[in-house]
C-alpha cells in the first residue's frame, strides 16, 4: 500500500518493502497449511495405517531437507536399526520433518543433529546441538502458537505450530515425547514408538 500510495519511491525502500512482503506472505502461508494439517489430522480419524519401517522413512526426508542443512552446514550423524511400527505414512512424514526441521532452525552454524532409531528401546531420537530449551519453556513448547523467543520465531518463519502437530499425533497413537535439553548445549527430542 505504502508503494502504491508512493509513500515509498526509493529504489531501495521499494526492495526492503517488498522483501517484507514477500517474507510476511510466506509465514502467513506457513500458518494456513499447519493450521489446515492441524485441523485435518482432528478430523480424519480414519487414517490407513501400514507397518513402516522408520528407520527406512527417515532418510527420504532428510534428504529433502539437504538445502536447509547446507545453509548452516549442519551436519547428520544416523544411527538406524529396523523398527516397524503400526502408523499412517503422512504421520510418519509430518512426525520427523517437524522435528529435524526444529533441530535445523534452532541449531548453530555448523553444528550437527544425530538421528536414531532403537529397536530394542522402540525409540526415535532426533537431537541437536542448538540453543536448548529452559525448563519452564519445556512445559509450554507443544502448546499451540507457543513460541519461546517470539521476535527470534518471526525472523526465522515460525508459526509456532510445528511440535502441536508433533504432539497431536503423538498422542493418536499413544505415544509418549521425551525432552532432554541444556540452554545453550542442544536438545534431544524422544518418541517412545511403544
Ligand atoms: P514452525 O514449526 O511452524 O516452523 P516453530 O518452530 O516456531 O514454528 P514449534 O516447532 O511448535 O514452532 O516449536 C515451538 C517453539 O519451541 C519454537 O519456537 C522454539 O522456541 C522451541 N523449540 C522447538 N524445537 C526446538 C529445538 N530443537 N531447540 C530449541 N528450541 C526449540
Ligand atoms: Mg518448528
Amino acid at each position: 500500500e505504502m508503494i502504491k500510495d508512493e509513500i515509498i519511491t526509493t529504489p531501495e525502500e521499494t526492495s526492503d518493502a517488498i522483501n517484507e512482503t514477500i517474507k510476511e506472505a510466506k509465514r502467513m502461508r506457513k500458518i494456513i497449511l499447519n493450521m489446515l494439517e492441524l485441523s485435518s489430522l482432528e478430523n480424519e480419524n480414519l487414517r490407513p495405517i501400514e507397518q513402516i519401517d522408520i528407520s527406512k522413512a527417515i532418510p527420504p526426508i532428510v534428504s529433502s531437507l539437504e538445502i536447509e542443512l547446507k545453509e548452516k552446514n549442519i551436519k547428520v550423524i544416523e544411527h538406524y536399526e529396523p523398527l516397524f511400527i503400526g502408523i499412517n505414512s503422512d504421520d510418519v512424514d509430518k512426525l520427523v520433518r517437524n522435528l529435524l526441521e526444529n533441530a535445523i532452525k534452532y541449531n548453530k552454524d555448523n553444528g550437527s543433529i544425530f538421528i536414531t532409531v532403537s529397536s530394542k528401546n522402540k525409540t526415535l531420537t532426533v537431537k541437536d546441538t542448538g540453543i536448548g530449551i529452559s525448563e519452564e519453556d519445556k512445559t509450554r513448547i507443544f502448546e499451540r502458537f507457543y513460541r519461546v523467543n517470539k521476535a527470534r520465531s518471526v525472523e526465522n518463519g515460525g508459526t509456532g505450530l510445528g511440535l502441536a502437530i508433533v504432539k497431536y499425533i503423538a498422542n493418536y497413537y499413544d505415544y509418549d515425547i521425551e525432552v532432554d535439553s541444556t540452554l545453550g548445549k542442544g536438545s534431544a527430542f524422544t518418541i517412545h514408538l511403544q
